[in-house]
């Protein structure tokens, strides 16, 4: 099995290290990662510069771009072969309800879409996974390969991907896995207003809202309870049991 492997956090991030450390264990692994991390970039394209692909000593292909770019770049021209599955992550945070809109990790495995096979967003969810230690990374890796190995019972449609969140500590504390729809949160936290060093006003934009929406049947819910959460995701936001509102309003135009 071929793997391409990418991340928001950037090529130096230990979580994706520890993906490709575990998907090693499984078949060939190729990385195409952002330079510096990109997290929050969601599904920006670079359209107004080129990108040049840098290749580390560890054989990990650094790019100067997105997520997004990474994924399009190595599928479109960089690499010389298709990979079977493309694989993003594991986060240092979570991926949960509304963070897969801006999510640069559930983008970086939206863009395969073009090769409309599966492809799985990683993310290591908990209060503490960005000071989360080896441990909480090795155990999401582990996770991606037992659900790699059960590949061949999945039937899913094409052009859909899955967005992983794994509960942060040990192995042995996971429960095990559980497919969950995405649930909601609240509003964003208030932005952060601050002074510069020269006296001008800067805001910075504030963390995510709390879950909302987040009973059982949600990710949030599975991740709190100690599970897996396994949520297929499609990059179609149509709203289609809103169309026949919207047709019939527009017949009287
Ligand atoms: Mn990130």
């Amino acid at each position: 099995m071929r793997f391409l492997v990418s991340n928001d956090d950037g090529v130096l991030a230990p979580g994706l290290a520890a993906l490709a450390a575990a998907l090693a264990t499984l078949g060939e692994v190729t990385v195409v990662a952002p330079e510096r991390e990109r997290s929050g970039f969601s599904n920006a394209l670079s359209l107004d510069r080129p990108l040049r692909p840098v290749r580390h000593a560890n054989g990990f292909w650094a790019v100067n771009g997105t997520p997004a770019d990474c994924v399009h770049l190595a599928l479109n021209g960089l690499l010389d072969f298709e990979p079977d599955i493309v694989v993003s992550g594991i986060n240092s945070g979570a991926n949960l309800g509304d963070d897969t809109l801006y999510s640069g990790t559930v983008a970086a495995a939206m863009e395969a879409r073009f090769l409309g096979k599966t492809s799985i967003a990683v993310s290591l969810a908990g209060a503490g996974a960005r000071h989360c230690g080896q441990d909480g990374y090795a155990a999401a890796g582990e996770m991606v390969v037992r659900l790699i190995q059960g590949w061949d019972r999945l039937q899913l449609p094409n052009r859909t991907l899955l967005n992983v969140n794994v509960p942060e500590g040990p192995l042995a504390r996971i429960r095990g896995f559980r497919s969950a729809r995405l649930g909601h949160r609240g509003r964003a936290k208030d932005v952060l207003a601050l002074e510069d060093p020269r006296g001008r006003e800067v805001y910075w934009i504030g963390i995510a809202g709390e879950p909302a929406d987040a009973g059982e049947g949600t990710d949030f819910h599975a991740v709190s309870e100690g599970w897996v959460s396994v949520t297929p995701l499609q990059a179609d936001l149509t709203r289609h049991d809103a169309l026949q509102d919207v047709s019939r309003w527009l017949k009287d135009f």
